[in-house]
Protein backbone atom coordinates (compact mmCIF):
# COMPACT_ATOMS: atom_id res chain seq x y z
CA UNK A 1 0.00 0.00 0.00
CA UNK A 2 0.92 3.59 -0.78
CA UNK A 3 2.69 5.55 2.29
CA UNK A 4 0.84 7.85 3.63
CA UNK A 5 3.01 11.04 5.19
CA UNK A 6 2.01 12.58 8.82
CA UNK A 7 3.24 15.63 9.00
CA UNK A 8 2.53 19.11 11.09
CA UNK A 9 3.09 22.72 10.34
CA UNK A 10 6.21 24.86 9.14
CA UNK A 11 8.88 25.80 11.54
CA UNK A 12 7.99 22.88 13.67
CA UNK A 13 7.17 22.90 17.55
CA UNK A 14 7.36 20.04 19.96
CA UNK A 15 3.62 19.35 19.74
CA UNK A 16 3.59 18.84 15.42
CA UNK A 17 6.63 16.58 16.18
CA UNK A 18 5.38 14.64 18.71
CA UNK A 19 2.25 14.47 17.40
CA UNK A 20 3.07 13.27 13.80
CA UNK A 21 5.39 10.47 15.12
CA UNK A 22 2.25 9.29 17.72
CA UNK A 23 -0.56 9.60 15.62
CA UNK A 24 1.99 7.67 12.90
CA UNK A 25 2.54 4.90 16.06
CA UNK A 26 -1.44 4.69 16.78
CA UNK A 27 -2.38 4.45 13.09
CA UNK A 28 0.16 1.72 12.07
CA UNK A 29 -0.97 -0.37 15.28
CA UNK A 30 -4.43 0.00 14.39
CA UNK A 31 -4.12 -1.06 10.77
CA UNK A 32 -1.36 -3.53 11.65
CA UNK A 33 0.92 -1.74 8.84
CA UNK A 34 4.05 0.15 8.74
CA UNK A 35 2.24 2.71 5.99
CA UNK A 36 2.02 5.01 7.88
CA UNK A 37 5.01 7.20 8.30
CA UNK A 38 5.78 10.57 10.31
CA UNK A 39 7.94 13.51 8.26
CA UNK A 40 8.45 17.13 9.43
CA UNK A 41 8.49 20.31 7.51
CA UNK A 42 12.04 21.75 8.47
CA UNK A 43 14.28 20.98 11.32
CA UNK A 44 13.21 20.66 14.54
CA UNK A 45 14.01 23.11 17.78
CA UNK A 46 16.07 22.39 20.86
CA UNK A 47 13.56 21.32 23.31
CA UNK A 48 12.19 19.07 20.35
CA UNK A 49 15.42 18.22 19.65
CA UNK A 50 16.02 17.17 23.60
CA UNK A 51 12.48 14.94 24.02
CA UNK A 52 13.51 13.17 20.89
CA UNK A 53 17.04 11.98 22.27
CA UNK A 54 15.17 11.94 26.18
CA UNK A 55 12.21 9.39 24.80
CA UNK A 56 14.78 7.69 22.05
CA UNK A 57 13.09 9.08 18.77
CA UNK A 58 14.76 9.53 15.62
CA UNK A 59 14.30 12.58 14.19
CA UNK A 60 11.60 12.30 11.56
CA UNK A 61 12.81 12.93 8.20
CA UNK A 62 12.14 16.55 5.82
CA UNK A 63 9.46 16.13 3.22
CA UNK A 64 9.91 18.43 0.53
CA UNK A 65 6.67 19.29 -0.77
CA UNK A 66 3.20 17.90 -0.06
CA UNK A 67 2.89 17.72 -4.11
CA UNK A 68 1.50 13.98 -4.83
CA UNK A 69 1.84 12.67 -1.30
CA UNK A 70 -0.92 10.81 0.62
CA UNK A 71 -1.25 13.20 3.91
CA UNK A 72 -2.60 13.44 7.36
CA UNK A 73 -2.36 16.91 8.13
CA UNK A 74 -1.71 17.22 12.25
CA UNK A 75 -1.56 20.19 14.48
CA UNK A 76 -2.43 22.71 11.88
CA UNK A 77 -4.98 22.83 9.23
CA UNK A 78 -4.62 26.42 7.70
CA UNK A 79 -3.12 26.20 4.06
CA UNK A 80 -0.51 29.05 5.23
CA UNK A 81 0.59 26.98 7.94
CA UNK A 82 1.36 23.44 5.44
CA UNK A 83 4.75 23.02 3.33
CA UNK A 84 3.94 24.00 0.06
CA UNK A 85 2.84 21.52 -2.78
CA UNK A 86 -0.41 20.57 -0.62
CA UNK A 87 -2.81 21.73 -3.43
CA UNK A 88 -1.38 18.85 -5.43
CA UNK A 89 -1.53 16.62 -2.01
CA UNK A 90 -4.29 14.10 -1.23
CA UNK A 91 -5.39 15.19 2.16
CA UNK A 92 -7.06 12.24 4.31
CA UNK A 93 -7.12 13.67 7.48
CA UNK A 94 -7.04 16.48 9.58
CA UNK A 95 -6.27 16.52 13.36
CA UNK A 96 -5.64 19.30 15.11
CA UNK A 97 -6.56 22.05 18.21
CA UNK A 98 -6.43 25.60 16.13
CA UNK A 99 -9.43 27.66 14.48
CA UNK A 100 -10.38 25.69 11.39
CA UNK A 101 -9.35 27.65 8.28
CA UNK A 102 -9.81 24.97 5.66
CA UNK A 103 -11.57 23.71 2.55
CA UNK A 104 -11.28 20.45 0.21
CA UNK A 105 -12.98 19.10 -2.55
CA UNK A 106 -13.77 15.76 -1.01
CA UNK A 107 -14.85 14.86 2.40
CA UNK A 108 -12.49 13.51 5.10
CA UNK A 109 -12.05 12.63 8.94
CA UNK A 110 -11.43 16.14 10.40
CA UNK A 111 -10.73 16.04 14.06
CA UNK A 112 -10.51 19.12 15.64
CA UNK A 113 -11.21 19.81 19.43
CA UNK A 114 -10.75 22.67 21.25
CA UNK A 115 -7.78 21.30 23.76
CA UNK A 116 -3.95 22.85 24.75
CA UNK A 117 -2.47 20.26 22.53
CA UNK A 118 -2.94 17.96 19.66
CA UNK A 119 -0.72 15.67 21.56
CA UNK A 120 -3.75 15.35 24.06
CA UNK A 121 -6.76 14.38 21.29
CA UNK A 122 -3.71 11.64 20.33
CA UNK A 123 -3.45 10.86 23.95
CA UNK A 124 -7.10 10.30 23.88
CA UNK A 125 -7.44 8.90 20.78
CA UNK A 126 -5.07 5.97 22.42
CA UNK A 127 -7.61 5.16 24.99
CA UNK A 128 -10.57 5.53 22.94
CA UNK A 129 -8.86 2.46 21.11
CA UNK A 130 -7.91 0.52 24.12
CA UNK A 131 -4.34 0.83 23.04
CA UNK A 132 -1.36 0.90 25.36
CA UNK A 133 0.58 4.16 25.44
CA UNK A 134 4.16 3.02 25.83
CA UNK A 135 7.16 4.81 28.38
CA UNK A 136 8.66 6.29 25.76
CA UNK A 137 5.28 7.33 23.45
CA UNK A 138 4.05 9.36 26.91
CA UNK A 139 7.18 10.74 27.56
CA UNK A 140 6.76 12.91 23.98
CA UNK A 141 3.36 13.40 24.23
CA UNK A 142 3.50 14.82 27.74
CA UNK A 143 6.61 16.84 26.57
CA UNK A 144 4.79 18.15 23.93
CA UNK A 145 1.32 19.35 25.96
CA UNK A 146 3.51 20.59 28.66
CA UNK A 147 5.12 22.94 25.89
CA UNK A 148 2.15 24.06 24.04
CA UNK A 149 -0.28 24.49 27.50
CA UNK A 150 2.84 26.46 29.11
CA UNK A 151 2.91 23.90 32.21
CA UNK A 152 -0.70 24.54 32.10
CA UNK A 153 -0.44 27.93 32.93
CA UNK A 154 -1.76 29.16 28.94
CA UNK A 155 -5.48 29.98 28.65
CA UNK A 156 -5.77 27.56 26.10
CA UNK A 157 -5.00 24.67 28.72
CA UNK A 158 -8.52 22.69 29.62
CA UNK A 159 -9.01 20.08 32.54
CA UNK A 160 -8.61 17.67 29.40
CA UNK A 161 -4.96 18.47 28.86
CA UNK A 162 -4.46 18.51 33.08
CA UNK A 163 -5.89 14.69 33.23
CA UNK A 164 -3.74 13.28 30.53
CA UNK A 165 -0.50 15.38 31.45
CA UNK A 166 -0.81 13.51 35.20
CA UNK A 167 -1.45 10.20 33.01
CA UNK A 168 1.19 10.61 30.62
CA UNK A 169 3.54 11.86 33.44
CA UNK A 170 2.58 8.16 35.60
CA UNK A 171 3.42 5.98 32.40
CA UNK A 172 6.81 8.15 31.69
CA UNK A 173 7.68 8.24 34.76
CA UNK A 174 8.15 11.73 35.17
CA UNK A 175 7.79 11.74 38.95
CA UNK A 176 7.75 16.40 38.75
CA UNK A 177 6.15 17.30 35.50
CA UNK A 178 6.16 20.72 36.70
CA UNK A 179 9.65 20.74 37.36
CA UNK A 180 10.42 18.77 33.73
CA UNK A 181 8.01 21.44 32.11
CA UNK A 182 10.63 23.84 33.14
CA UNK A 183 13.37 21.85 31.98
CA UNK A 184 12.17 22.43 28.34
CA UNK A 185 11.54 25.81 28.59
CA UNK A 186 14.84 26.57 30.19
CA UNK A 187 16.26 24.68 26.86
CA UNK A 188 13.57 26.28 24.96
CA UNK A 189 14.90 29.91 25.71
CA UNK A 190 18.23 29.37 25.77
CA UNK A 191 18.91 32.05 23.47
CA UNK A 192 22.59 32.68 24.01
CA UNK A 193 23.51 30.21 21.04
CA UNK A 194 20.80 31.21 18.54
CA UNK A 195 20.90 34.15 16.35
CA UNK A 196 18.06 36.76 15.96
CA UNK A 197 16.95 35.24 12.96
CA UNK A 198 16.77 31.76 14.35
CA UNK A 199 15.17 33.44 17.70
CA UNK A 200 12.52 34.55 15.17
CA UNK A 201 11.89 32.34 13.10
CA UNK A 202 11.98 29.29 15.78
CA UNK A 203 8.10 29.22 16.38
CA UNK A 204 6.79 31.72 13.95
CA UNK A 205 3.66 31.69 11.96
CA UNK A 206 2.12 33.27 9.10
CA UNK A 207 -1.53 35.16 9.00
CA UNK A 208 -2.96 35.56 6.00
CA UNK A 209 -5.58 38.09 7.15
CA UNK A 210 -7.49 39.77 3.90
CA UNK A 211 -5.52 43.24 4.65
CA UNK A 212 -2.14 41.67 4.48
CA UNK A 213 0.39 38.74 5.63
CA UNK A 214 1.48 39.28 9.46
CA UNK A 215 4.05 36.89 10.72
CA UNK A 216 3.94 36.10 14.45
CA UNK A 217 7.19 34.70 15.98
CA UNK A 218 6.66 33.61 19.84
CA UNK A 219 9.41 32.65 22.22
CA UNK A 220 9.11 31.88 25.81
CA UNK A 221 11.69 32.38 28.58
CA UNK A 222 12.07 32.09 32.14
CA UNK A 223 13.66 35.43 32.34
CA UNK A 224 12.65 38.64 30.27
CA UNK A 225 15.87 40.18 30.94
CA UNK A 226 17.44 37.89 28.96
CA UNK A 227 16.47 39.08 25.82
CA UNK A 228 17.81 43.20 27.05
CA UNK A 229 20.57 43.36 24.78
CA UNK A 230 19.03 41.67 22.26
CA UNK A 231 16.18 43.43 21.68
CA UNK A 232 17.57 46.23 19.26
CA UNK A 233 18.61 43.42 16.78
CA UNK A 234 15.80 41.29 17.24
CA UNK A 235 14.01 44.74 16.09
CA UNK A 236 16.57 45.43 12.99
CA UNK A 237 15.66 41.79 11.79
CA UNK A 238 12.23 42.02 12.06
CA UNK A 239 12.41 45.19 10.36
CA UNK A 240 14.73 42.77 7.15
CA UNK A 241 12.20 40.52 6.99
CA UNK A 242 8.91 42.66 6.81
CA UNK A 243 10.52 44.54 4.02
CA UNK A 244 12.25 41.39 1.99
CA UNK A 245 9.42 38.98 2.52
CA UNK A 246 6.59 41.68 1.85
CA UNK A 247 4.56 41.77 4.91
CA UNK A 248 2.01 44.16 6.05
CA UNK A 249 4.17 43.35 9.95
CA UNK A 250 6.01 41.07 11.51
CA UNK A 251 5.80 40.81 15.50
CA UNK A 252 7.75 38.91 18.36
CA UNK A 253 6.61 38.21 21.58
CA UNK A 254 8.60 37.24 24.48
CA UNK A 255 6.19 35.52 27.24
CA UNK A 256 7.97 35.66 30.61
CA UNK A 257 6.11 32.42 31.78
CA UNK A 258 7.28 33.05 34.96
CA UNK A 259 5.62 36.90 35.21
CA UNK A 260 2.77 35.58 33.09
CA UNK A 261 3.25 38.51 30.43
CA UNK A 262 4.34 39.18 26.94
CA UNK A 263 6.70 41.88 25.54
CA UNK A 264 5.90 42.73 21.80
CA UNK A 265 8.70 43.73 19.07
CA UNK A 266 6.87 45.03 16.04
CA UNK A 267 8.30 46.22 12.73
CA UNK A 268 5.50 47.07 10.46
CA UNK A 269 3.65 49.41 7.87
CA UNK A 270 0.95 50.49 9.54
CA UNK A 271 1.29 50.35 13.21
CA UNK A 272 -1.24 52.29 14.45
CA UNK A 273 -3.78 49.39 13.21
CA UNK A 274 -0.97 46.61 15.05
CA UNK A 275 -1.75 48.72 18.31
CA UNK A 276 -5.97 48.56 17.97
CA UNK A 277 -5.22 44.89 17.54
CA UNK A 278 -2.71 44.85 20.70
CA UNK A 279 -5.15 47.29 22.47
CA UNK A 280 -1.58 49.01 23.86
CA UNK A 281 0.75 51.96 22.47
CA UNK A 282 4.31 50.91 21.22
CA UNK A 283 6.95 53.23 22.01
CA UNK A 284 10.07 52.28 20.09
CA UNK A 285 8.27 49.33 18.28
CA UNK A 286 7.68 47.50 21.77
CA UNK A 287 5.02 47.09 24.41
CA UNK A 288 4.65 44.99 27.78
CA UNK A 289 1.56 43.46 28.09
CA UNK A 290 0.78 41.40 31.43
CA UNK A 291 -1.57 38.33 31.15
CA UNK A 292 -1.13 37.88 27.44
CA UNK A 293 0.56 34.57 26.76
CA UNK A 294 -0.76 32.61 23.80
CA UNK A 295 -0.64 33.51 20.18
CA UNK A 296 -4.09 31.17 19.45
CA UNK A 297 -6.17 32.16 22.24
CA UNK A 298 -5.23 35.92 23.26
CA UNK A 299 -3.53 37.62 20.18
CA UNK A 300 -4.21 36.12 16.41
CA UNK A 301 -8.17 36.59 17.47
CA UNK A 302 -7.81 40.18 17.63
CA UNK A 303 -5.29 40.39 15.03
CA UNK A 304 -8.44 38.74 12.74
CA UNK A 305 -10.53 41.45 14.32
CA UNK A 306 -8.91 44.25 13.11
CA UNK A 307 -7.34 43.05 10.01
CA UNK A 308 -9.76 40.71 8.35
CA UNK A 309 -12.49 42.79 8.17
MG1 LIG B 1 2.19 23.72 16.93
MG1 LIG C 1 -0.09 22.48 19.03
MG1 LIG D 1 3.04 26.89 20.61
Amino acid sequence: MEKIYIIGHTSPDLDTVASAIAYANLKNQLTKTENYLPVIAGEVNAETDFALKKFHFEKPSILESLAQKKVILVDHNENSQSLKGREKAEIIEVLDHHKVDFSYSKPIVFKVFPLGASATIIARCYEKNNLEISKEIAGLLLSAILVDTVITKSPTCTEEDIKYIEKLAKIAQIEDWRAYGLELFKIRSSVNTKTPEEIIKGDFKDFNFKQGKIGIGQVETVDLSDFDDLKENLLKKLKEIQEKENYHSVILFITDIMKEGSLFLVAGKDLSKIEDALGEKLKNNEVYIPGIISRKKQVAPKFMEIFDK
